[in-house]
């Protein structure tokens, strides 16, 4: 099954086929460069995940879905949540983000550097129907970088559990317990429902 998603980040394309698995062909606006992007100007991961989908089907008019995500800290009051990508405005990187992170939560103790990566997902069918599925992975803030993989705050994000950041799981063992992975995987599981049974 052909499936679009709303994104040209080329890591969120490879993580989430690796989600759905071969049985969908999954296309993405960098099929699709002469589409313009949208500004993730939303208060909420699903308004903004909406826009991206929206406009993505107005051009295509089959089934297509958006993600957003973000990092909410409690220690920060749920910041930097939906404005995760531009934390270390005006020009965020993904090393900056982290650098800014672990300056506002210098001196906080590991048992208050708690925090979640939230995801929101929304499809829509080819009538432009709406569907929602969200995902949370708990974890807490480390005090260094430790891994490779991943992006983001993968490298700082810790699961008490596993005594290991993001960064040092695989591919694999992300998307099984991922934010990303559970709201994908109720996509899938959807989609499978809806599609007899692919
Ligand atoms: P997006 O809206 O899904 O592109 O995510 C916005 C920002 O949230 C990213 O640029 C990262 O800073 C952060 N983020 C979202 N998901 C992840 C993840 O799986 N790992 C690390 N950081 C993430």
């Amino acid at each position: 099954m052909t499936l679009w998603i709303a994104t040209r980040n080329r890591h969120k394309v490879e993580e989430i086929a690796g989600i759905l698995g071969p049985a969908y062909d999954l296309k993405s606006l960098l099929d699709r460069p002469e589409i313009p992007d949208v500004e993730e100007d939303g208060a909420t991961y699903r308004e903004n995940a909406r826009k991206k989908a929206r406009a993505l089907w107005e051009q295509v008019k089959v089934p297509v879905f958006a993600d957003d995500s973000g990092l909410e800290v409690d220690a920060l009051g749920g910041r930097p949540g939906v404005h995760s990508m531009r934390y270390s405005a005006p020009e965020p990187t993904h090393a900056k983000n982290i650098a800014k992170l672990l300056g506002e939560l210098q001196g906080i103790p590991l048992l208050e550097r708690t925090a979640r990566f939230r995801c929101t997902v929304v499809h829509l069918d080819a009538e432009g129907q709406e569907q929602v599925f969200e995902g949370v992975l708990e974890g807490v803030i480390g005090f260094e970088i430790q891994g490779e993989g991943g992006f983001g705050f993968d490298p700082v994000f810790v699961l008490p559990e596993r005594g290991l950041t993001v960064a040092q799981l695989s591919a694999e063992e992300k998307n099984q317990i991922s934010h990303r992975g559970r709201a994908v995987t109720a996509l899938r599981r959807y989609l499978q429902q809806h599609s007899g049974g692919r």
